[in-house]
C-alpha cells in the first residue's frame, strides 16, 4: 500500500462490505482516495490542483471517468425509455479551467460576487469526473422528478437538493448528479439521505 493520507475530512470514505452493506471508514491511502467513487469536494474540502482522474470522452467534448460514463449511458437510456430524453450540459471540469473561470468572474464582479456565481478552483466536484449536469433536468420538470426518484438505480445521487442547501453550500441544482456507484446510491436512497456531508458524518459546508 502507499503512504497514508494526512488525516482530514477528505479521508473519510464509505466502504461497501462483502455483505453489500455500507460502512464509513476514517482512513485510507492516496491511491484509494484518488480512485474512490466517494470522495467529497465542497466549500470546506478542496481537491488538489494536481488531481486529474483518468477520463474517457463520453460525448462531444464531455469527459468523465470510465465507470461514470458507462453508468450515465444506462441512466440516459432508461430516462429516454421513460419518455424523458436528456444529455449533457456539463461534465468534467479541470482545476485549471475552474481557476480561469473563477478569475474571470472576480475581474468582473469582485470576489463576493464571484463566489455567488462560481465555485473556487478545487471546490467543484466536477473535477472528480463523476458529476454531470443533465440537460433539461430543471425545477420540477418530469425529467428532474424522474432523476430524483430513479437516479440511484444507476448509481447516481442528486447532489444539491432543495432541502440541503445549508449543508452542501450550493443552491438547489436538480440537474447536477453525482456518480457514487450502485451500492452506495441504493443505501443513500434507502436512508433518504439528502447530502453526502451528513451521510458521511462530515461537517456542513455552507461557506468557504
Ligand atoms: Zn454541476
Amino acid at each position: 500500500m502507499t503512504a497514508a493520507v494526512a488525516p482530514n475530512a477528505t479521508t473519510r470514505l464509505a466502504l461497501v462490505t462483502s455483505a453489500g452493506t455500507v460502512q464509513v471508514s476514517a482512513s485510507t491511502t492516496t491511491t484509494t482516495l484518488n480512485a474512490s467513487l466517494w470522495r467529497v469536494a465542497n466549500k470546506r474540502i478542496a481537491l488538489p490542483s494536481n488531481f486529474a482522474p483518468a477520463l474517457v470522452t463520453s460525448s462531444g467534448s464531455f469527459r468523465l471517468r470510465r465507470d461514470c460514463a458507462a453508468a450515465y449511458g444506462s441512466l440516459r437510456q432508461a430516462a429516454a425509455r421513460a419518455g424523458h430524453p436528456t444529455g449533457f450540459t456539463s461534465a468534467y471540469r479541470s482545476y485549471a479551467g475552474q481557476l480561469s473561470l473563477y478569475n474571470s468572474y472576480v475581474r468582473s464582479l469582485g470576489r463576493v460576487g464571484a463566489d455567488r456565481q462560481c465555485a473556487r478552483a478545487g471546490h467543484s466536484e466536477h473535477q472528480l469526473g463523476l458529476s454531470i449536469d443533465l440537460k433539461g433536468s430543471v425545477g420540477t420538470s418530469a425529467l428532474a422528478q424522474w432523476i430524483a426518484a430513479n437516479g440511484w438505480r444507476y448509481g447516481f445521487i442528486v447532489r444539491y437538493p432543495r432541502t440541503a442547501t445549508r449543508v452542501t453550500g450550493f443552491e438547489w441544482e436538480p440537474w447536477h448528479v453525482r456518480y457514487v456507484g450502485g451500492p452506495l446510491a441504493a443505501d443513500y436512497a434507502r436512508r433518504k439521505a439528502t447530502a453526502l456531508e451528513s451521510y458521511f458524518g462530515l461537517p456542513a459546508a455552507p461557506s468557504y
